[in-house]
């Protein structure tokens, strides 16, 4: 899952990157209100964590400049401000949650599951494809026959994106996309390789190829 971290401070940006990639987000760092917006422009994003002091603007305005053009992502609000009117004005501007620093790195990764979940329509950690279980916190996925299997940070991203919508055809450009951030440079046969490796856990068919198309997940196979 894509996630844009603005954040200009660069020893948080680099240590919430380690956290986020941990718990399955491919993530892209913006030092800046400029880069941050050339990228959302560029890329697709799921979800956005934004520092609100930024060197060359402020992330309030950001905000409202996506919400004007449209950009629906949901956004998390990160500032070393903790007072109730920088909290109601981000919630004004388009924000869905907020985080004063400094905090708990467990805290950030719970509140941003909620607001993804929250998005999705879902209620709890668990996302279901036909018997199949994937759990996000400990990103293991629990089989028809009732058996866990521990699943890698690829494999989980991967399945992720193919369990949450069952039935819709990803292509490997689409899935290279969501899964990997600017900065690795994989490959269409990096994703025909992990396919083959989920298939070994889930039934060849239950991961079904679609000739020139993509890849579908079959919960039904
Ligand atoms: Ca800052």
């Amino acid at each position: 899952m894509r996630l844009l971290l603005v954040e200009d401070d660069r020893l948080l940006s680099e240590s919430l990157t380690r956290t986020l990639e941990r718990a399955g987000y491919s993530v892209d760092i913006a030092p800046s209100r400029q880069s941050a917006e050339t990228l959302a422009s560029q890329e697709s994003y799921r979800v956005a964590v934004l520092d609100l002091g930024l060197p060359d603007g402020n992330g309030l305005d950001l905000l409202k400049l996506w919400r004007q053009q449209g950009q629906d992502f949901p956004v998390f609000i990160l500032t070393a401000r903790g007072n109730w009117q920088d909290k109601v004005n981000g919630l004004k501007a388009g924000a869905d949650d907020y985080l004063a620093k400094p905090f708990q790195s467990e805290e950030l990764l719970a509140r941003l599951h909620a607001i993804i979940r929250r998005c999705e329509g879902r209620s709890d950690d668990m996302l279901t494809a036909g018997s199949f279980v994937l759990d996000e916190n400990r990103q293991y996925l629990t089989l028809p026959d009732g058996t866990d299997h521990p699943l890698t940070g690829t494999e989980f991203r991967l399945l992720r994106c193919l369990m949450a919508r069952p039935g819709r055809v990803f292509s490997k450009e689409q899935l290279i996309e969501q899964l990997y951030s600017l900065s690795d440079s994989p490959n269409e046969n990096t994703i025909e390789a992990y396919v083959r490796r989920l298939r070994k856990v889930v039934g060849q068919n239950t991961i079904e190829t679609r000739r020139g198309q993509g890849y579908t997940f079959n919960a039904n196979a």
